[in-house]
């Protein structure tokens, strides 16, 4: 199994890429290796995930914000699930996201 490949590992080197890079990972990205320098990029995403995390935050938001008629609920829950959500989605690129 030496040669099979790692998730989100660089394609020359197969070293783990830098994890801090995720976070702002786009289709346009590059991300340098830390070992040998290669420079690559994830394999196309689709726009799905940005508006998947939009949804996420503005309809629990506007359901709160119209029970309730507080903004404050209804923006911290918004956020709350919005980042639950966009932690499962940084989970989902990290696994399933090729680079090339
Ligand atoms: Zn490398």
């Amino acid at each position: 199994m030496a040669n099979e490949k790692k998730h989100y590992a660089c394609p020359n080197c197969n070293t783990k890429l830098p994890l801090k890079r995720i976070f702002l990972l786009n289709n346009n990205s590059e991300v340098t290796c830390d070992k040998c320098g290669y420079v690559a990029r994830p394999e196309k995403m689709g726009m799905w995930y940005i508006g998947t995390t939009f949804f996420a935050v503005v309809i629990p938001g506007q359901i709160v914000l119209w029970q309730k008629g507080s903004f404050i609920e209804a923006v911290a829950i918004g956020l709350s699930v919005g980042v639950v959500v966009y932690g499962a989605i940084l989970v989902y690129v990290y696994n399933k996201v090729k680079f090339y």
